[in-house]
This record gives structure tokens, C-alpha cells and sequence, in this order.
């Protein structure tokens, strides 16, 4: 799935004009409330990607747009995607479903884009089984203290005790990912995003 694919069927200079190299796909994963949406932010102009809009059945947060940072669907609108084949993966997570859209994910890689779903940790593993090539990275906080500090500053106070119990979870399978970053300090974790998403040199 990755542009620089060693079993392209790019054999000769002239082919190398015909198709546009496939985008990469990047799969963004790490507990609830780490900053993942701030370091997305920050790699926004620095790095062209498509960021994939997932679908959920939670509530907007105040200031959330619907369409924008999420698509927010009823129970019965996820259902029907789910059963129409819509979701390149979804799962459910604190009492809601969240999935990736798959239509715009496949558009965006075929003509060359590079694409970012963000997903908690059942996702990255679905996605891992369709698209092994893809760059799975975890972003985890300095402690779980830490992450406990950042939810409440989010105002994510109401299911505190399970969203700390699914991150306790969510870290112990970092090790399924081909890179960690800590967001501690943002500048350093945004260098690190930046050095994994770097494409190689002459491609
Ligand atoms: P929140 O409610 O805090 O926006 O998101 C809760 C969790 O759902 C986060 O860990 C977030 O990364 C994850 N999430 C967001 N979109 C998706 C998605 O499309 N699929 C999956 N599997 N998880 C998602």
C-alpha cells in the first residue's frame, strides 16, 4: 500500500509518468485525550496529507462541527453504513461507534495522496489486517497521571474511571506499532510525527 512499493509494476522511465505513485497510509492511534488532534493540527501545512473524517454516534463536543471534525450519525445512520460496506474499519468505544469512512480513504491513496485516519487501538488492528503496509503509529502521554490531567482540562470528566481503564489497555499493545512518539513536549513529538511521515529521499 505504500508509494514506494518494491513490487510496483513500474518497469521502464516512460511508465513512471503513466500512473500517479499510490498515496501512504498512515494510521494515527493512542488513548483518548494524549493530543492526538493537537499534533494533527501542527502537521497541517508542514506535511500534505488528507485527513480522514471518521463518523461516530457520540454527541458534539462544544465547538465541534459536523462533517469537519467528525460526521456525527444516529444509531440507525451508523447501522446502514456498517451494513452497506461504508466503514473501512469501526469499533465501539465508551458506549459509541466510531469508524473510518473507506470511500474517501481509497480515492485520496489512489491518486497519490498521502492519508492520516486517526482511530483508537481496535481499529489500527483492523486496518493492520487489510493493510499491513500501512505506517501504524502510537502517540502515548508522559503518565497516565498525565492523561488524567488532560481529560480534565478537556472537560471529560464523566466517564473518567473507564476512559483511563481503555488507555491502560491502549498502552499495553504499543508495542504493536512500528513507531511510539511520547507527547510530552509538543515541539518534539510533532519532530517525531514529522521524521516517520517524511517521504524518502528522491521518491
Ligand atoms: P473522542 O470521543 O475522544 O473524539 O474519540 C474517542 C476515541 O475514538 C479516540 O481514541 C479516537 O482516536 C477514536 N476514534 C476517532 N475516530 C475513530 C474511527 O474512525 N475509528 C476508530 N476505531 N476509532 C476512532
Amino acid at each position: 500500500m505504500t508509494g514506494n512499493d518494491k513490487h510496483s509494476s513500474i518497469s521502464s522511465p516512460e511508465a513512471v509518468d503513466e500512473a500517479p505513485a499510490r498515496g501512504r497510509l498512515f494510521v494515527f492511534a493512542g488513548p483518548s485525550g494524549v493530543g492526538k488532534d493537537t499534533l494533527i493540527r501542527e502537521l497541517i501545512g508542514r506535511w500534505p496529507f488528507y485527513l480522514s473524517i471518521s463518523a461516530t454516534t457520540r454527541h458534539p463536543r462544544p465547538g465541534e462541527v459536523d462533517g469537519s471534525d467528525y460526521i456525527f450519525l444516529s444509531d440507525e445512520e451508523f447501522t446502514s453504513w456498517v451494513d452497506e460496506g461504508r466503514f473501512l474499519e469501526w469499533a465501539r468505544f465508551s458506549d459509541h461507534r466510531y469508524g473510518t469512512p473507506r470511500e474517501a480513504v481509497e480515492e485520496q491513496l489512489a491518486a497519490g495522496v498521502d492519508v492520516l485516519v486517526e482511530v483508537e487501538v481496535q481499529g489500527a488492528m483492523q486496518v493492520k489486517a487489510i493493510a499491513p503496509d500501512a505506517t501504524f503509529i502510537f502517540v502515548e502521554p508522559p503518565s497516565i497521571e498525565e492523561l488524567e490531567a488532560r481529560l480534565l482540562r478537556r472537560g471529560d470528566t464523566g466517564d473518567m474511571e473507564a476512559r483511563l481503564e481503555r488507555a491502560r489497555v491502549e498502552m499495553a499493545m504499543a508495542d504493536e506499532f512500528d513507531h511510539r512518539v511520547v507527547n510530552e513536549v509538543l515541539s518534539d513529538a510533532v519532530a517525531g510525527l514529522l521524521s516517520v511521515v517524511a517521504r524518502p529521499e528522491g521518491s
